[in-house]
């Protein structure tokens, strides 16, 4: 928000950062600024946008309590995203995020972002690749020596072929 020469870039009370589109003059300062790539030009408007959190569905209060999210979070069909309050030990997010050593990016640069990323989990397809028993003495081997991707399409191939 420094590098902002009108004040349109702001932080409200509760931490969100907004972009007030009345005060913005689309220098792009803030683009050139942000270090996550995260503000984008809008060439049409001439001014810049970028993720508001929702802000208007998370305090909606006609909206019932489970929607009061941002709408990707509801929209991710694997639930990949979680919203929440990190200062709060007690919530899901923060539980979740000391559980599974959540990161946030590029912080080894001084910076302290809000959002924290998961590692990812060891894939399934690595159990399903993982050595087995030998073969019974004349039954023949389903198992195919190689690649993660080579077991998956033996097993797909097993579970199509009954
Ligand atoms: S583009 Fe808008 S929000 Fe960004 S620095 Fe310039 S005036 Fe501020
Ligand atoms: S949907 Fe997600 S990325 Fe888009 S404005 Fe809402 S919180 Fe930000």
């Amino acid at each position: 928000m420094t590098v902002c020469p009108t004040g349109a870039s702001y932080k409200r009370d509760d931490g969100i950062v907004l972009v007030d589109q009345e005060k913005c003059i689309g220098c792009n300062l803030c683009a050139w600024a942000c270090p996550y790539g995260a503000r984008e030009l809008d060439q049409a408007a001439g001014t810049m946008k970028k993720c508001t959190l929702c802000v208007d569905r998370i305090y909606n209060e006609a909206l019932p309590e489970p929607e009061r999210q941002p709408a990707c979070v509801l929209a991710c069909p694997t639930h990949a995203r979680f919203f929440g309050d990190l200062d709060d030990p007690s919530s899901q997010v923060a539980q979740i995020s000391a559980e599974r050593g959540g990161f946030g990016l590029l912080e080894d640069m001084g910076y302290r972002p809000v959002n924290r990323y998961l590692p990812p989990r060891v894939p399934k397809v690595a159990a399903v690749a993982a050595p087995r028993s030998p073969p019974v003495s004349g039954e023949a081997s389903t198992r195919v020596p190689g690649t993660p991707l080579a077991a998956l399409l033996a097993l797909a191939a097993r579970l199509i072929g009954g």
